[in-house]
Parts: C-alpha cells; structure tokens; sequence
C-alpha cells in the first residue's frame, strides 16, 4: 500500500532547540531531526519539510506569518495526507486558531505541537509530541478536518485551546471542549466531536485587519482607560475582556463610551475572563445596557479565538459591519458552542 505523507511546517519555538556543548541553546536545522528523534526512520508515512523563511521564538508571531504558514500548507494541500505545525508555545493557541478560520472546508489534518523542554535535551516533552502529532496527521483511522494542537497525549481543538502553563509538560486546555483524541497504548479518536467533513472544495482566505484592541476589566478601571483605548486612531474592534457571564461596571460612564464607540462604527465583543463558561447576555442586569446598545455576546470562545477571528472578519468583510457581528455571535469552525 501507498504509505501515506506527512509535512511538516516549521515555524521556529524551544521545540526546534538544541543544546551546544557550552550548554546554550540553539535552533537547529529540521534536516537534523532524525538525529534528534531516530524513532522517526522507522514510521509507516513519509515525512518532508518546509521552514519559515525566519525562524522565530513565536512571541514574534504576526498575521503575515500565519500566512505565510497557510500558504505552505495551502501550495501543497493536495500532495500530502496531513500537516504538522512546528510552533513556539507561547502562541501557539492564537496561530491554532488564526488558521482554523484561514481554511474554510479544511479536509485534512493540520496538527500544531511544541515542547516546552528543546529536542535537544534529555528530559524533552518534544519528542512525544512531535512523534505523536505526526502519527496523528498520518493515520488513516480518522480524519481530522480541522486545525488542532496535540500536547502531552491529548489533541485539542485548535480554536478552543489556551497555554494554562509556562510551567508543566501539559501546557494546553480546552476548557470548553473535551479534547478530540487521547493517546495512550493506542490513540483514541473521538470521532463524535470532530468537525464534519466538507462537503465542498478548500478556500484559504488571507486577509487580517489588525486594528483591534482587547479592554480587559478590572475593578477600579476608569474612563481614562477606557477612553484611550475607545479613541485609538482607525481602531475597527474591540474586545471586552468582562467579569463572569460577561458582566461589566453599570456606570453611565462605561455604558456612554462604549455607546459612542459604536455609534462611530467600533464593532464591541464581549468575551469573559473566566477559562471556562460563556458570555449570556441580560443573565445579569450588569450585562443589560451592553446588550441594548449593541455589544456581540461571544458565547464560551477563547480570547485567542475571539481576536483572531475579529482579525479575520473585519479583513474578509470591511464593508459589511452587520454580517461581521452575526458571525462574532456564531460558530464558524466550531470555536462557539452552539
Ligand atoms: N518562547 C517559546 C516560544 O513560544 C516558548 C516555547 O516554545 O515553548 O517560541
């Protein structure tokens, strides 16, 4: 039988590391990796790779980056059986759902991992990752047609996922979803939650307009604050960071700016601060003006998500505010529950 092909993306992160033997840390290049995981020469599928044209630590990632990420995918989108993203941690959960809304109709894997120890070193979590990432991408026991992160055993949805620690091996979660696949001896899909196939041909649309801000709530926030970030030249979005079931201050003051905003046509989302749990509007007599005047409940989607997909929307739809603040409020790649 044909074996099937995997490629890999490699965007830079600690995963691409090794150790030199003054002890510092290096990037290495990917046609070194079979020297840091010489398990890789015995699997079943055929691996290539392409890299960024500058390797990063992803604290340095943009939206032309993640398009360049999806233009490597999306060259060689009908040459291979499914994609490993080679990516930093840090943010790696944005990248995860910055494509997710790139490629509507995705058929096939595309698979985020990283370490938080280098390949390079002993006690590296990489090489559990990056192996499994691959078997994942390959197998032909379930397809996955979404863009995911696999990190120590689980695969995670990748619009759904946050980094929850800079500290332990297992540094993903999705608090609002359960994880699409656990590996153990075996790998164990859960074919129910993934996304369903498409039934039509892939689009992979390239367009960020990153004039957006994120407000994040705190008690004692006042209109200072507010107002700078309100009258940020050219601002198109802003996302409100709000308390619990999306609650915020009641006060004249933070209603009337908020109101203004819209009014100049600033597009408000509200996203909660809690990891898990939804926005429900009017639950709370402290959410009831945001809604009258017009601020979008984002329901449980992460903050990663919601300014990703802001990013996205106001790129592919500058001139259709209403069409934009219907989509904020509902799934597009399943990053909402519904
Ligand atoms: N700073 C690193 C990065 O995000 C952290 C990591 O890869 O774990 O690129």
């Amino acid at each position: 039988m044909k074996k099937n092909k995997v490629l890999i993306v490699y965007t830079g992160g600690t995963i691409g590391m090794v150790q030199d033997e003054n002890g510092s840390l290096h990037p290495f290049a990917l046609d070194r990796i079979y020297d840091a995981v010489p398990q890789l020469k015995a699997c079943s599928y055929d691996i290539d790779s392409v890299t960024l044209k500058d390797i990063i630590d992803s604290s340095d990632m943009t939206p032309p980056l993640w398009v360049e990420i999806a233009e490597a995918i999306e060259k060689e989108y009908d040459n291979y059986d499914g994609f490993v993203v080679l990516h930093g941690t840090d943010t790696m959960a944005y990248t995860a759902s910055a494509l997710s809304f790139m490629f509507k109709n995705q058929a096939k894997p595309i698979v985020l991992t990283g370490s938080q120890l280098p390949l390079g070193m002993l006690r590296s979590d990489g090489r559990e990752n990056i192996i499994c990432a691959l078997e994942i991408a390959s197998t032909r026991l379930a397809t996955i047609p979404e863009v995911c992160i696999f990190f120590e055993n689980h695969l995670y949805r990748g619009n759904r996922s946050t980094k929850q620690s800079a500290e332990n091996f297992d540094a993903f979660e999705t608090y609002n979803y359960p994880s699409l696949a656990k590996a153990g001896i075996n790998i164990s899909f859960r074919e129910h939650l993934f996304l369903p196939m498409p039934t039509q041909p892939l689009v992979v649309r390239k367009r960020f307009d990153t004039r957006v801000a994120i407000l994040k709530l705190f008690p004692g926030i006042g209109p200072d604050v507010v107002g700078a970030v309100l009258a940020t030249p050219g601002l198109q979005g802003v996302i409100i960071e709000t308390y619990g079931s999306g609650n915020a201050p009641t006060g004249r003051w933070f209603i009337d700016a908020l109101d203004a905003a819209i009014r100049r046509g600033i597009i408000v989302m509200n996203v909660t601060q809690c990891k898990a749990g939804a926005v429900k509007m009017r639950q709370y007599a402290a959410s009831c003006d945001m809604d009258r005047i017009g601020v979008v409940g984002a329901g449980d989607i992460t903050i990663e998500a919601a300014v990703t997909k802001m990013m996205y929307l106001l790129g592919n739809y500058p001139d259709d505010k209403e069409h934009i603040k219907q989509r904020l409020s509902q799934s597009l790649r399943g990053e909402i529950t519904e």
